[in-house]
């Protein structure tokens, strides 16, 4: 009996440290594909439209049209000043007026394998008007 308990307690002890290693893996797998995902934002410790600042988990809402070689991101605004409200107000970063609540905020989006580079160019009101 002592003696299967000698070898027993090792093996089990070896398959807790693997499902531990195993669960900490699949962790911090999860993890970087979040921190990817929240790069698609860049910003996302202050909103730029708005500038409140973002928790953990809080982003900003965009939608990322993929071109070659830019693509284009229509930025909504974070949960703070999106959907439009009286309370905060949305101010676009190029022109500096009040975003009217149809509005929008057009950015240039640069996609590189580690990073994407956001440029914004301005709202709906004073990027279209140059064209
Ligand atoms: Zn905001
Ligand atoms: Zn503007």
């Amino acid at each position: 009996m002592y003696n299967v308990f000698t070898f027993i307690v090792p093996i089990i002890t070896g398959i807790i440290v693997i499902i531990l290693l195993l669960l900490l893996l699949r962790k911090g797998s999860g993890e970087t594909f979040d921190k990817t995902r929240t790069q698609q934002g860049v910003f996302h410790t202050s909103c730029p439209l708005c500038g409140s600042g973002l928790e953990k988990g809080q982003r900003v809402k965009s939608v990322l049209f993929k071109g070659t070689p830019d693509s284009m991101m229509e930025i909504y605004g974070c949960p703070h000043c999106y959907p439009p409200n009286n309370k905060i107000k949305r101010i676009c970063p190029v022109c500096k007026t009040e975003l009217a609540p149809g509005n929008i905020v057009i950015a240039r989006a640069f996609l590189k394998p580690d990073k994407t580079h956001v440029h914004v160019l301005g709202c709906s009101e004073c990027y279209r008007r140059k064209y």
